[in-house]
């Protein structure tokens, strides 16, 4: 056992040298310092969700102090303030600054395709931050000599070494999409298939970048409060775009209120990773949805294939999934 409590150690104080590393703003090139840098802007977006300052955030804990925890010590809402809604450092200051500058202040043209575009590329860098910080540990993992001794971390170290080799790989179209989207906002170009769907107000926001299963290619979905609306953006890639990906798209289209009180819902457990809610609507949840919902995010957390999501997806609709419909939110 003395050999467990070691490998614990050594990991644990691996988690604490990666999050207390100081990041490069992620432009190429750039010296500076990032800050941390928030996926949707506090005035006007994140401050419409929030009460007295706070959210609610859903946040699974560490890979490493899974073993022995029930679901909902894994993944549970946790009330954060406005400043701590997801974040990573990713950009200096002044890139952070000059690049958004036309979603960061009002009224924001969501109509304009070079600011739809603005949203999926916050999303892109931050996922190629988050990246680079999962490497980052990864990679001291397979070069500690002490866990490398240690008889109980065998395939800790295997998978180390396996996951780098797949984020290695996703590292290197992050890039590509890069500078795909540079080149749109530089030249003017629109290579990007873009969809803007509009919804009565739910205090919620959400974010994801998925694959295409068919071509791999990145699908963007952002969800986010805006002037009392519920705004839907969806977009990909459009040399790349598949018949999945137009299908996916039209899943947001057409929705009546609880349909699109059921979509959300679910895109927010299955799909969405960086995503928050208004205490408010937490509060009212029923206990056993509650319940039904974190054991599912947590199953999609620890088992995290894509096949197995798909495979609790569909609990999940037979699951009254709906609970958003039956209470009261932003009205
Ligand atoms: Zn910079």
């Amino acid at each position: 056992m003395k050999e467990t409590r070691e490998a614990e150690m050594i990991l644990s104080a691996i988690n604490k040298n990666v999050a207390d590393k100081k990041w490069k703003c992620i432009i190429e090139n750039c010296e500076e310092y990032a800050i941390n840098s928030h996926i949707y802007q506090q005035n006007g977006i994140l401050n419409s969700v929030a009460e007295n300052g706070h959210l609610m955030e859903v946040k699974p804990i560490d890979i490493f102090k899974w073993q022995d925890k029930k679901f909902h010590e894994i993944t549970n809402f946790k009330r954060i303030g406005i400043k701590q809604a997801f974040s990573y450092p990713t950009l200096c200051n002044h890139h952070d600054t000059s690049i958004f500058l036309d979603i960061e202040r009002h009224p924001i043209d969501l109509n304009n395709y070079k600011n739809q575009l603005l949203f999926f590329y916050r999303t892109l860098l931050s996922a190629k931050r988050k990246t680079q910080i999962v490497l980052d540990k990864e990679t001291r993992i397979t070069k500690s000599q002490i866990l490398a001794s240690n008889p109980y971390c065998g395939s800790v170290i295997n998978m180390s070494l396996k996951n780098i080799g797949v984020i290695n790989d996703l590292l290197v179209r992050h890039d590509a999409e890069i500078s795909r989207i540079s080149n749109d906002i530089l030249n003017d170009y629109k290579s990007f298939t873009i969809i803007k769907f509009e919804y009565d107000l739910v205090k919620a926001y959400g974010m994801s970048m998925n694959f295409s299963p068919e071509s791999q290619n990145f699908v963007y979905t952002n969800v986010f409060p805006y002037d009392g609306k519920t705004i839907v953006i969806v977009g990909s890639f459009t040399e790349k775009t598949d018949l999945w990906t137009k299908q996916y798209f039209d899943t947001w289209r057409n929705l009546t209120s609880r349909d699109f009180e059921i979509k959300l819902t679910t895109f927010l457990a299955k799909n969405s990773e960086n995503w928050g809610l208004s205490p408010k609507i937490v509060e009212n949840i029923k206990a056993e949805d509650l319940n039904k919902f974190l054991k599912l995010k947590s199953d999609i957390v620890t088992k995290g294939m894509l096949s197995d999501i798909e495979l609790i997806l569909d609990l999940g609709y037979q699951m009254d999934y709906n609970f958003f419909a039956e209470n009261n939110y932003g009205s």
